[in-house]
């Protein structure tokens, strides 16, 4: 299996995971929907599947077009039926979505929304976390309660530490600076930091990240309890 990074509007990362075998593929997140199908023409991908983290617009956006160019079915959470336009495949919390090219646990990780679900491949150890898990940041708390958010980070924890992770947008920058606004002397951060930037420097993405890294570097994950988290995202939401 092999995962493709596809740069959507402004900071939108959208991802293929590629069968190698013949080809056949599954989209994360289609921001819109012309950068994916530039890609797919190019290298002869068959487009499967949609697999949508959470229903906001930047996640969706390519859906419909997707759609109907190539008969793609979307998988999304069963509670989010009405908030996805067109789900094809209805997944909940803990249940292994599987067919002959791909295997994915869903865990629920509601907080940035209500019915927000991770995709893991436990296979391969990859999981996509879209605006739930950011690298060295956390997604703002829209639908849901600090409460939700903290106990979804910590299910994230609890994944492999070798473990990559493929997040919905390229804020580790700015959320490094967060980070080490609060942490001054985390060797760990200010390594991951120096990588950061020389990513960023060659016009490269700063994911993957991994769950050892984000354990080490990541302020969200390093709160030790609840109250902590919750200062620490309301900094954040002025920062
Ligand atoms: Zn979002
Ligand atoms: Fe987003």
């Amino acid at each position: 299996m092999k995962v493709e990074i596809i740069k959507c509007l402004q900071d939108n990362y959208s991802y293929l995971i590629i069968n190698e075998k013949n080809q056949n593929a599954c989209v994360i997140d289609p921001s819109e929907a012309k950068p994916i199908i530039d890609f797919v023409e190019k290298k002869n991908i068959n487009l499967k599947f949609i697999l949508n983290t959470h229903h906001h617009y930047d996640h969706i956006g390519g859906n419909n077009e997707l759609k109907k160019k190539y008969g793609v079915k979307i998988v999304g959470f069963i509670n989010d039926k009405d908030k996805i336009p067109k789900i094809d495949i209805f997944v909940e919390n803990n249940q292994t979505w599987m067919n002959e090219d791909f295997q994915a646990k869903i865990i629920h990780i509601p907080g940035h929304t209500l019915g927000h679900i991770c995709f893991y491949f436990s296979k391969d150890k990859i999981a996509f976390t879209g605006d739930t898990l950011f690298s060295l940041g956390c997604g703002r708390i829209f639908e849901g309660t600090y409460e939700q958010m903290f106990a979804s980070l910590n299910k994230l924890k609890k994944l492999p530490i070798d473990t990559k992770i493929y997040c919905g947008h390229e804020y580790t920058l700015k959320n490094s600076m967060f980070c080490l606004q609060y942490e001054k002397n985390n060797k760990n951060l200010e390594k991951k930091i120096f990588e950061i930037k020389d990513k960023l420097k060659n016009n490269l993405p700063t994911l993957p990240s991994t769950i050892g890294e984000e354990l080490a570097c990541n302020i969200f994950l390093r709160a030790k309890n609840l109250e902590d988290f919750s200062k620490l995202r309301d900094l954040k939401d002025n920062f």
